[in-house]
């Protein structure tokens, strides 16, 4: 049995989480300037320097480094500080939020209905026909 994510919910914790909020618990982020720029020392393990190169941007939930040339939303911050791949990032961000994922559970190979087997069919088939364009 596999533990699945919905996907109505997938998009949820990324869309709510303010990076700002998360980043405080690796970082003490100062303000700098007047349109939601804050900066720090970077958290991320990568980091040699001493410096405060590192500037998020809290109005459009992105960040980039100076030092260590690490930038991006809250889910390359999540890779770079643990090293985590889409679905535990989504499950970090979750937890952090409280939010409670609502899992499905499935079996590899066993489909529930026609409209899974023939949604199957046609993946392969597109899959298939990718291949051959290339
Ligand atoms: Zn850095």
């Amino acid at each position: 049995m596999y533990k699945r994510i919905p996907k109505q919910f997938i998009n949820a914790p990324v869309d709510r989480v303010n990076i700002v909020d998360y980043m405080n618990q690796y970082a003490t982020l100062k303000q700098v300037g007047q349109r939601g720029e804050l900066r720090a020392k970077c958290p991320l393990p990568s980091q040699k320097d001493d410096t405060p190169s590192f500037y998020v941007n809290e109005h459009k939930q992105t960040y980039v480094c100076h030092g260590c040339g690490s930038g991006g939303g809250i889910v390359t911050f999540l890779g770079d500080m643990h090293g985590y791949e889409f679905f535990p990032t989504i499950e970090e961000l979750a937890d952090f939020m409280s939010l409670q994922i609502p899992y499905e559970s499935s079996q590899k190979g066993n489909f529930n209905s026609y409209s899974d087997i023939y949604k199957t069919i046609y993946n392969t088939a597109k899959a298939e026909n990718t291949d051959r364009l290339q």
